[in-house]
């Protein structure tokens, strides 16, 4: 527990409009200057993205696991990493939980998998983070810092993709879609790119030449693609629009923050 921390004071029942102004300017630059992607945002998306946070740290439950303190850094780095893909779209989106467990470092989920001969062995898996359907959001802080733009790589964006994925209540890499259009338009590209990155990565497996741009765990399903895809598209839109132009378009037309090429 961390009694004193700002975050806590603004989760508290005095701040019941929070808005941009609630969260204290030193702290807002302070994480601005730790995630460089951010700051490259324009200013008005800035300024709603900061309005949003005080709404996200007002009505979502942070709790540290294993001893850790949610310190002010730690909730609101991950606030505002959570709320950049819902910045066009809303935070009712997030509406279907509150819970965010922040572990210090990998977790060890229990697995169970059943082989050919009706054998079923027990494991752990090593998680950086975990959505659950209708359920809380789970983080390794040290993932967390570990986010890269040079490798499209972000822990928050991913697991927070997949609850936009899930609301629909499948995790298909397919999330609610506006219109019939888009719909029709989502399938052709995503299929299409999947289908080039699973293949770009199994020739570069086979004849040894350099892996696709994005993470290897994007072939494992296509709900693991779009959520991959994202983590690049939000970290690193200059080289997400030279290796995937086709996303590109359709992430903005969903996302509906296209304007922010710095
Ligand atoms: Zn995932």
């Amino acid at each position: 527990m961390n009694p004193g921390a700002w975050w806590r004071q603004l989760w508290g029942r005095w701040a019941s409009k929070p808005g941009a102004d609630s969260i204290p300017e030193i702290l807002w630059q302070a994480t601005l200057q730790s995630h460089p992607f951010l700051a490259e945002r324009p200013s008005d998306q800035l300024w709603r993205l900061r309005g949003m946070c005080a709404q996200f740290l007002r009505s979502k439950e942070f709790s540290g696991a294993q001893g850790l303190q949610i310190s002010d850094e730690i909730a609101l780095s991950i606030a505002a990493q959570a709320c950049l893909p819902v910045l066009g779209l809303g935070l009712h989106w997030y509406d279907d939980f509150k819970g965010i467990v922040v572990h210090p470092s990998v977790m060890l989920a229990p697995r169970q998998l059943q082989d050919e001969a009706g054998v079923v062995h027990s494991y752990h898996e090593e998680l950086s983070g975990e959505a659950m359907p209708g359920g809380p959001v789970t983080l390794s802080w040290e993932d967390v810092q570990e986010g890269s733009m040079a490798a499209g790589y972000n822990v928050v964006i991913h697991e927070f993709v997949h609850k936009l994925d899930m609301r629909d209540g499948v995790a298909d890499g397919c999330p609610p879609l506006p219109s019939r259009d888009l719909a029709l338009r989502w399938t052709r590209v995503m299929q299409a790119a999947y289908d080039r990155f699973t293949e770009a990565l199994s020739m570069a497996d086979r004849f040894g030449g350099p892996p696709p741009w994005l993470d290897r765990y994007a072939a494992t399903a296509p709900a693991e693609f779009f959520a991959v895809a994202c983590e690049a598209y939000f970290v690193n839109r200059q080289r997400f629009a030279l290796e995937w132009p086709d996303l590109m378009q359709l992430f903005d037309d969903f996302f509906g923050v296209g304007q922010a090429v710095s």
